[in-house]
């Protein structure tokens, strides 16, 4: 049969999310969404907007932009915003990248592989050290942009943000730019947005689906000096002028605005993560400091394939990778404490029996 499509469609490597069963109840750890529901003020803001539905939402997002702005302490012209911190990205590749040289870490996000197919970018990868932490010098030392997820994923580790300014500093000087892909940072020590002033070579992107609790929802933004926004609005009007529906730019702004609630539940994930890493360590297991939403681990004797299939058993999802260099380790989200001491439970068993 006639193949139709295009030589670009034909070059496609699709990026595989966690999956979704539904055999059964599981206890789902396996995605990094958050372990509580988004603020109660997020689903009031969206029954609101329920009247309002035969209406095309506002082609800005100019109350969103606004409270995101707030937040950071920035002008609303610094902020895109968009369907999930994934289709921001998507249109950054598509907007910086295509057709030119990006350079990233071997082992990170692996949506910027596919991205990068997709769009015809030079992808160059550069190996993480053998502690997982980023290698600058690989990084920098070759030509082309930049792209880093800060904390990265699925490594958990963070870069602090001296070693982040230096990066803004070195790249900026040789007129490169630098995407930090911040989808974790609420979770971390720092952000890379105070940077954005004096570096026009950067730009921030982050995520709602994570600390603010809304993955169902779909919203991401990016932030960054007006001329990369305005690069960015270009392509997107292009495409898609209305990328954020009516329910979901109401409920992210009410949620951006509850900061006591995103406080309250970030700081209780953070706790349950650092106990967790704790008891984890004890059973033998070597848990990288994360700084993030989820747990990156590895046990010296049980193979992580059989803690993953064990965990399973028990009705909890984790995420495992086959790539050689992770392939002994599991990805395992925060969830509650219940949810945790199930986790916990589950690895001394498994443990226990291997
Ligand atoms: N960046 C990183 C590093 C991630 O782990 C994720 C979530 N899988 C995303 C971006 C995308 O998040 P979303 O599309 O839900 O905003």
């Amino acid at each position: 049969m006639k193949d139709f499509r295009s030589s670009a469609a034909r070059g496609v490597t699709p990026y595989v999310c966690g999956e979704q069963p539904d055999d059964r109840e599981y206890i789902k750890l396996n995605a990094n969404e958050n372990a509580y529901p988004p603020s109660p003020r997020a689903l009031e803001a969206m029954r609101a907007q329920m009247e309002k539905l035969q209406y095309y939402p506002d082609l800005t997002s100019a109350g969103l932009r606004r409270a995101i702005a707030d937040a950071h302490g920035i002008r609303p012209e610094q902020v895109y915003v968009g369907n999930g911190s994934d289709e921001v990205l998507a249109f950054s590749f598509l907007t910086f990248f295509a057709g030119k040289t990006l350079c990233a870490p071997d082992l990170t996000y692996s949506f910027y592989p596919c991205y990068a197919k997709l769009f015809g970018v030079d992808y160059r990868e550069a190996p993480l050290r053998e502690d997982f932490s980023v290698d600058v010098e690989a990084l920098l030392g070759g030509e082309g942009d930049v792209i880093l997820a800060n904390p990265n994923a699925p490594t958990s580790l963070e870069l602090s943000q001296g070693t982040i300014r230096e990066m803004a500093e070195r790249l900026n000087r040789q007129g490169r730019l630098l995407i930090v892909d911040e989808a974790y940072a609420a979770f971390g020590t720092g952000t890379a947005i105070p940077l954005i002033d004096a570096y026009p070579n950067v730009l921030v992107i982050r995520t709602f689906s994570k600390a603010h609790a809304l993955a169902g929802l779909r919203i991401g933004y990016a932030v960054g000096q007006e001329a990369l926004i305005e690069a960015l609005n270009g392509v997107k009007d292009s495409i898609n002028s209305y990328p954020l529906d009516r329910l979901a730019a109401a409920a992210a702004q009410a949620a951006i605005e509850d900061t006591a609630y995103l406080e309250q539940t970030v700081s209780l994930i953070c706790q349950t993560r650092d106990r967790t890493a704790q008891r984890l360590a004890k059973l033998g297991m070597t848990v990288l400091p994360s700084r993030t939403n989820f747990l990156f681990a590895t046990h010296p004797d049980v193979p992580a394939r059989t803690l993953l299939q064990a965990l399973r058993e028990d009705g909890i999802l984790v995420r495992h990778f086959s790539h050689p260099r992770l392939e002994n380790y599991l990805r395992i989200t925060v969830g509650t404490d219940e949810q945790m001491d199930r986790v916990v439970r589950g690895v001394e068993r498994a443990i226990g029996r291997a």
